[in-house]
């Protein structure tokens, strides 16, 4: 069998991974994968098409049926092997992650453990696959209502967290008995990879699991198109989680869209400040504030405004930024076009009135000469109507505006086509009890920073898509319902 990668001109060229071999593509073009630090390409990986997606979706369906007939606790088991083998090899994968997508290592470490902890959790639900046997209203007759897989599954995910976002969908996925192929984005494709040829050591049948590579026009929307998949699980913009949504209507696929977000942050004016402060700065900059339930737009009660402002400057002012190899907090954007667009947004948002506390440009100076780098930036602003408070910046800058009291943030905060996270400091559990019905965001975390619980569940309203992962309701996604007559007359 061919091997994963070979070296050409000095850099690691991949193959796809498709029916338990290493492919070469049908198309000869190749995709440069850069490092967001230094600019240097660190590898190559094909730029796959529709004849590609075509084998790895032939090659997934063939695989299914047997899949589907193994015990769920034999799937549950390939899952926790698996699991094990990405935590035998955090070290190298959280590295290719640094290297690919450009957090900070120990975050990198996080985001492999978290993959891991993806695939245990689902493997453990392998025993609780159950039914429901219901009286029928006919004399000697039972009903059975059986969940059974999909088939194929095609999931696409985001440059955001590579690894773990793979391993959130292909564990509930497989546990079903659905087979899967797997896209990752462009940019950031390697480790996705990796984790397929670690799946190589295990007796995964072939076909069960499929990595291919390319862009999402192209072979992202060629897995879309294709009449095999049932189900398309998405990771990634309001936009591609659109553009899926038309093109799977022609044959009415399943569709899960995990889209993007505009997290507010409400501080009430009996919140603990020092507390507040804390995860109002780790639930922005965390993986340089590409994080869908990032701290996007912060409402402050104006009592505690300006002593709040003056600690999380100072707090934003000490995070260290550089070089994501070494202990900072701060690695660079992902990509160019990433860091122009936060570059414009912030030009944007000074032009329409906010000022900068603290940031507000590209990093300077030694070590920062290439990579895509911004500053930890915050700004004031007063009016929610601005594209900084609308719109997703996903990046290292954050907008804070003064208000009147609890219930106009509550208002602010609503008033957005996001519904995915939301953050709320107070101690009054009145208010608390409030925010269940009147806070329109599927994810909301109260008093502390973010960060979902694999067995919650991760969902997000309007805009922000339509399904949800993790959890009981996140593994149902992968399964259809079928109902038995039995009559024994
Ligand atoms: P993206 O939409 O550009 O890409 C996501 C994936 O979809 C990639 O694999 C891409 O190649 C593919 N794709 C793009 N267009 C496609 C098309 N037309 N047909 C088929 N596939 C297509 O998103 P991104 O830039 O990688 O990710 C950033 C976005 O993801 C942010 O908005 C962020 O909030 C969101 N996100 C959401 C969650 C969540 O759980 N809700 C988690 C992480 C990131």
């Amino acid at each position: 069998m061919a091997a994963m990668k070979e070296l050409v001109k000095g850099t690691d060229r991949y193959r796809h991974f498709i029916g338990g071999q290493w492919v070469d593509s049908t198309i000869k073009e190749w995709i440069e994968v850069e490092n967001p630090a230094t600019e240097v390409v660190i590898a190559s990986v094909p730029k796959g098409g529709e004849d590609d997606a075509d084998r790895a979706l032939v090659a997934a369906r063939a695989a299914q049926p047997a899949w589907e007939a193994l015990p769920p606790q034999a799937r549950g088991q390939l899952l926790r092997d698996l699991a094990r083998l990405i935590l035998e090899n955090r070290e190298r994968l959280a590295r290719i992650v640094v290297a690919e997508q450009g957090k900070p290592l120990q975050e990198a470490r996080g985001e492999i453990e978290g993959a891991a902890l993806y695939l245990t959790y689902a493997a453990e639900e392998a025993r609780r696959i159950t039914g429901d046997i219901i009286p029928s209203d006919m004399p000697n007759e039972q009903v059975w209502i059986q969940r059974v897989a999909h088939g194929v599954v095609v999931a696409l995910t985001a440059w955001n967290y590579p690894a773990a976002l793979m391993c959130r969908k292909i564990g509930p996925a497989l546990l079903a008995g659905n087979t899967v192929v797997v896209k990752s984005h462009e940019g950031t494709p390697l480790s996705a990879l990796e984790i397929a040829q670690l799946s190589t050591q295990l007796d995964f049948p072939p076909g069960v699991i499929n990595v291919v590579s390319g862009t999402g026009e192209g072979m992202g929307a060629a897995l879309v198109r294709h009449p095999i998949p049932r189900l398309i699980t998405l990771t990634g913009s309001v936009r591609a989680g659109k553009a899926i949504f038309r093109s799977a209507a022609d044959d009415l696929k399943l569709l899960r869209l995990e889209l993007g977000g505009k997290a507010p942050f409400i501080v009430a004016e009996d919140a603990d400040i020092g507390a507040a402060v804390r995860a109002a700065v780790l639930s922005r900059f965390e993986n340089c504030g590409q994080i869908c339930i990032c701290n996007e737009r912060m409402y402050v009660h104006r009592k505690i405004a300006d002593e709040f402002t003056a600690r999380f400057v100072d707090a934003v002012k000490a995070l260290k930024v550089g070089d994501p190899m070494a202990l900072v907090d701060v690695g660079p954007k992902f990509s160019k076009a990433e860091v122009e667009k936060v570059e414009r947004m912030v030009a944007q948002a000074k032009q329409a009135g906010a000022s900068v506390l603290t940031g507000g440009g590209r990093m300077q100076g030694e070590g920062f000469a290439r990579g895509h780098w911004y500053e930890p930036t915050v700004l004031s602003v007063n009016d929610n109507q601005m594209a900084i408070m609308q719109d997703e910046v996903f990046g290292p800058v954050v907008p804070i505006m003064a208000v009147t009291d609890f219930d106009e943030g509550l208002r602010l905060a609503n008033k957005s086509r996001y519904g995915l996270s939301a953050y709320v400091f107070t101690k009054d559990m009145r208010r608390l009890m409030r925010l269940v019905r009147e806070l329109k965001f599927g994810e909301i975390y109260v008093n502390r920073p973010g960060g979902d619980a694999v067995h919650a569940h991760h969902a997000g309203l309007r805009d922000s898509g339509i399904g949800g992962e993790d959890g009981k309701y996140g593994l149902e996604a992968y399964f259809q319902k079928k109902t038995m007559y039995i009559n024994y007359a």
